[in-house]
């Protein structure tokens, strides 16, 4: 679903008088939540727009240092906040997420806001929720679209340093630094545009990859030597952290994220999945290679969803029963996961 040249008319009349936005994202946002948000808050702020980036919740740290990120109202500490700059707003962009379900404690109040609604998203089956719909499920990222919304606008020129170092950082982190099979050589050019408009490619890689603490190194390690189980006869591998084990570690938002790839980075192994504790509920991460469809295996039996070879979702039962209840689903799949 592209914008139509009828819609980006509209958009661009709604741009061109001084608006009260909104930028939302994904609960727990990441590179590419953060990154499309922050790039077209520094777009937009050149058009003297009141702009200001509300996220459902905290996120790592390894994001502090995008530009614009001192601007930024987290639901999670600052609500009151939050909720005032919704009810306020002309215009909110909901960037990275394809149901309002995904922002959380936000959705009541981005749902009942009589503020214009903006859909930029690369997730499959988006929920009809905003008057405008940029949806391309083929994107490897929502900074990808960004570039493009911006583009389709006239407004190329005002991708600076800014914009481009945000857009970089979000197609960098969804494409695994450029690796994944929606990478294709569009989502390099793009990248070169964005080296060209300012991004410094070896320091946003430095700034997101090599700044980790010791801790979550050693939480790593302990992950794979500890906790890694492999199904040999499904190609299937997991990993499970429960909150005593991430307390053991000073957990930090952001320190397990990429740890479910090193299970599927087995040779054979098809599908993997990580379990985290988290206050409450069990917090879960599916990958895969090739057909198998995490995104239906989340959505079937975990309330989640996301993309074919990567998705999310959740548990209300114990890490105990919910590792419990995966491995008693994968004979079912055993077919799709070792033909
Ligand atoms: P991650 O495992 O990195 O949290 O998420 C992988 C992908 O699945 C991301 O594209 C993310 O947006 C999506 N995802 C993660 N958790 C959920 C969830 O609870 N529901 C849905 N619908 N998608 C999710
Ligand atoms: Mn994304």
């Amino acid at each position: 679903m592209g914008l139509s040249t009828s819609d980006l008319e509209k958009i661009k009349d709604l741009l061109n008088t001084p608006k009260k936005i909104v930028i939302t994202t994904h609960f727990k946002p990441d590179g590419d939540a953060m990154g499309s948000s922050l790039g077209l808050y520094n777009y937009l702020i050149q058009k003297q727009h009141a702009v200001t980036v509300v996220t459902p919740s905290d996120y790592p740290s390894f994001l502090n240092w995008l530009p614009g990120n001192d601007t930024v109202v987290s639901f999670f500490s600052k609500a009151e906040k939050a909720k005032q700059l919704i009810a306020e707003a002309n215009l909110i962009f909901c960037l990275d997420f394809n149901e309002l379900s995904r922002i959380e404690g936000l959705a009541p109040f981005v749902g009942e806001s009589t503020a214009i609604k903006i859909l930029i998203d690369h997730h499959l089956d988006p929920h009809e929720f905003a008057q405008f719909t940029y949806s391309d499920t083929y994107a490897c990222a929502t900074c990808e679209l960004i570039f493009k919304f911006i583009d389709q606008l006239g407004d190329k020129k005002m991708i600076n340093k800014p914009v481009a170092e945000c857009l970089y950082t979000g197609i960098m982190t969804d494409t695994g630094s450029f690796k994944f099979a929606c990478t294709v050589s569009e989502t390099h050019r793009i990248i070169g545009e964005l080296i060209d408009a300012g991004a410094e490619n070896f320091k946003i890689h430095e700034a997101i990859y090599d700044t980790h603490t010791q801790d979550r190194l050693r939480l790593l390690g302990y992950s794979i030597t500890e906790k890694l189980q492999v199904f040999e006869e499904y190609n299937t591998a997991l990993i499970s952290l429960s909150e005593q084990e991430l307390n053991r570690f000073n957990h930090q938002t952001g320190d397990t994220e990429g740890i479910v790839n090193y299970a599927l980075g087995i040779e054979g192994i098809r599908f993997a999945a990580m379990f985290i504790e988290r206050k409450g509920l069990i917090k879960i991460s599916f990958r895969s290679k090739g057909d198998f469809s995490v995104k239906e295996f989340s959505r079937d039996h975990f309330e989640g969803g996301g993309h074919k070879n990567a998705s999310g979702g959740r548990s209300l039962l114990s890490l105990e029963d919910t590792v419990a209840k995966f491995v008693s689903l994968l004979p079912q799949y055993k077919n799709q996961l070792t033909k």
